[in-house]
């Protein structure tokens, strides 16, 4: 389960909205909003300059705040596995 609600990304329902466009110009940049790598394993690593800290979207699907290590790409944090929820059907 995301510890993000979908407000933090969503700026609103096309079909609900007619000023998505502006809308979407006051959300700003991903990078304002949202600190990559703002995490002690990043913070001190050597590569931090030079690294683009990996997908916040992976990261938010495992579970984890933006920020946190993607560590399916980090070449330094050992990657963990990670599963996908299991839902029943019927
Ligand atoms: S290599 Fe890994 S630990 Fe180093 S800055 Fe990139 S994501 Fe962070």
């Amino acid at each position: 389960m995301s510890q993000h609600p979908d407000t933090d990304f969503l700026v609103g329902n096309v079909w609900e909205y007619d000023d998505v466009a502006e809308r979407l110009d006051a959300y700003g940049k991903f990078s304002d909003r949202w600190d990559l790598g703002a995490n002690p394993t990043c913070g001190g690593c050597s590569m931090s300059a030079a690294c683009g800290k990996g997908c916040p979207a992976a990261v938010v699907a495992a579970g984890e705040r933006i920020g946190a290590v993607d560590t399916e790409q980090c070449p330094v944090v050992p990657g963990q596995s990670r599963m996908l929820p299991v839902v029943g059907a019927s």
